[in-house]
């Protein structure tokens, strides 16, 4: 399953928001086996959010949208979303009676609150106040981190694919001086190379099936020099 995650907010654009969410997205999806294609930022603009989802939506699996779900006039997600998809933002009957049984009545909420687009399936926010929305394939959940989580794990199961496995080999030599040696992997074995420098450089070696990539492993540790032990 591939995905494509778009976080709306013109706080991350500018800095004053690391984007957290993006990254805790991509950690779950990964373990799930779901391969993440696409991380943007768009600024709090209906056509630069719609004009995202929209391309998106025809090329991944999935999307999944996080932030500007409340009801203040720079949140225009749901409205966005709406657009992207051709269909209005109305009412929703089951948000409202979410709302009302947790004691909001009409007067206390603005009344966009419960407003999502027509035909979506409606997703209940556990630990705040403003709802989701799946429409099709896009998943709209909202911006503030403990929410966002909370609704993830509700739809969770939603997104699958085949999870890979991952060996990482720590090696004692410049990264220039790998580059053969990554080649060579990649042309002996089925297996993806990734090359972290730092104190030493961690190579990640990742394959669909777990034997595959601890035989690699293991022919790259008996042909680099690892770091000393402290
Ligand atoms: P609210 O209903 O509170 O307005 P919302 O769904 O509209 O929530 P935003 O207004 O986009 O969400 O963001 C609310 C707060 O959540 C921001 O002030 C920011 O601190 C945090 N936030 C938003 N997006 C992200 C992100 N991608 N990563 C980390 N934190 C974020
Ligand atoms: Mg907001």
């Amino acid at each position: 399953m591939h995905v494509a995650i778009v976080t709306v907010g013109d706080e991350l654009l500018v800095g004053d928001t690391v984007n957290t969410n993006a990254t805790w997205l991509c950690d779950r999806l990964s373990e799930r086996g779901v391969r993440v294609r696409r991380v943007t930022v768009v600024p709090d603009e209906i056509g630069e959010i719609a004009r995202v989802v929209n391309e998106y939506h025809a090329e991944y699996d999935a999307v999944i949208v996080t932030g500007g779900l409340g009801p203040t006039h720079d949140d225009v997600t749901m409205e966005a979303v709406a657009a992207a998809f051709g269909r209005d933002v109305v009412r929703n009957d089951r948000a409202a009676t979410w709302l009302a049984d947790r004691g909001y009545s009409a007067d206390d909420l603005a009344a966009e609150t419960t407003h999502l687009p027509t035909d979506c399936r409606p997703l209940e926010n556990i630990e705040g106040v403003a709802p989701g929305a799946v429409v099709e394939s896009v998943y709209v959940l909202p911006g503030v981190p403990a929410e966002m989580k909370a609704m993830f794990e509700t739809i969770a199961d939603e997104f699958e694919g085949t999870p890979t496995h991952t060996v990482a080999v720590n090696v004692a030599e410049p990264e220039s001086e790998l580059l053969d040696r990554f080649t060579e992997l990649q042309q002996r074995f089925d297996v993806a190379v990734g090359s972290y420098p730092g104190e030493h450089v961690t190579v990640k070696i990742t394959a669909d099936d777990a034997s595959e990539a601890e035989r690699a492993a293991a022919w790259l540790r008996d042909r680099s020099t690892a770091p000393e032990r402290s």
